[in-house]
């Protein structure tokens, strides 16, 4: 779809800034069913290639990186490593693919592993061109990849998010990353462009029924307004809403019932206009409700969670289906 390419890559021309610390924070996470301590770890770097080409509709990471040297991605690393305290976890993200050489030479891919090799697991992300270098990062460390597939469904793919790859293409590099002894974390959006709400609730459970086999984690994103994308552009004429909160509690109750994996969920900009809401009264619940879901992995998060709103969404997904006819 050479017109959504070009379009979507004159979103990017003259953005990139000059960024140059990483980003670092700690949260809890899960490991072997124990709550832990994760340390997070955004490095910046020239950023996803896709992205650069032309890029998926809603993302906005582009704005995160910019050009830097071998040298200078050995710096970030060193300074990061100072605030590193033992945790369990470490996620070592790069606003693109870790196992891509252009973003981060092979040999510094492996500096990092061996580098926070104390920690329990480490996890990285990329896109599924780049998985084939898994097979040099063969380490003591226990290794996740996160791999975006957003939706298992072609046409989504191509015309909603422009992904720049299909779903058997997917599939082909994560059997790759079970060969090469690696955990395998599969995000998947909540709400891509151009699907009603009731489409997009089944779109992703529908995703999560074809990688369930193979998936040791799966995460849903809900889709957040980034600023400067395609998305922001419809979202400002009215032609996207983010998900509400009560679709993204329908797809975790779905998903939880059809698969045994862990299952997370991080609602960025939750409760505001650009994220997932709800009505604004029970937004801060119903947020809380998901993210205990993500460490507990009980459904009976959700058990108790109600507003008036509830029966607004309900309406609303009957009546988008039935305007589509
Ligand atoms: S969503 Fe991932 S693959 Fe798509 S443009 Fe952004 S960083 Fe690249
Ligand atoms: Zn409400």
């Amino acid at each position: 779809m050479k017109e959504l390419e070009e379009f979507a890559a004159t979103f990017k021309r003259d953005l990139l800034k000059k960024v140059k610390k990483p980003r670092i924070w700690k949260e809890k996470d899960i490991l072997d069913g124990k709550i832990v301590n994760a340390f997070v770890l955004i490095l910046r770097t020239k950023g996803c290639r896709w992205a650069n080409k032309a890029g998926c509709l809603m993302c906005g990471y582009f704005k995160e990186t910019y050009d830097a040297g071998k040298d200078e991605i050995l710096r970030q690393i060193n300074e990061a490593y100072k605030q590193y305290e033992g945790e369990e976890i470490v996620k070592i993200f790069t606003s693109g693919s870790f196992l891509d050489e252009e973003e981060i030479p092979l040999e510094l891919q492996r500096y990092i592993i061996k580098k926070f090799s104390k920690a329990k697991k480490i996890i990285i992300e990329s896109r599924p061109e780049f998985i084939e270098n898994l097979k040099e990062l063969d380490g003591e460390a226990r290794i996740e990849v996160a791999m975006g597939l957003e939706s298992a469904n072609d046409l989504v793919l191509e015309y909603a998010i422009n992904k720049g790859f299909s779903f058997k293409e997917w599939r082909k590099a994560a059997k790759k990353v079970k060969k090469y002894g690696k955990e395998l974390k599969v995000y998947i959006l909540i709400k891509p462009p151009f699907l009603t709400e009731k489409d997009a609730i089944r779109d992703a459970v529908k995703s999560v029924e074809k990688v369930k086999d193979i998936a040791d984690t799966i995460s849903f994103n809900p889709v957040a307004i980034h600023s400067k994308t395609v998305l922001e552009r419809m979202w400002r004429h009215g032609l996207y809403h983010p998900p509400w909160l009560w679709s993204v509690v329908e797809v975790l109750e779905k998903a939880r019932k059809i698969y045994d994996g862990i299952i997370k969920c991080d609602v960025v900009a939750g409760g505001k206009m650009r994220g997932s809401h709800n009505c604004g009264e029970c937004d801060k619940k119903v947020l809380s409700a998901i993210r205990n879901f993500s460490l507990t992995q009980r459904a009976e998060e959700f058990k108790n969670l109600d507003c008036k709103c509830r029966e607004e969404w309900r309406d609303l997904l009957e009546v988008e289906e039935f305007i589509k006819g």
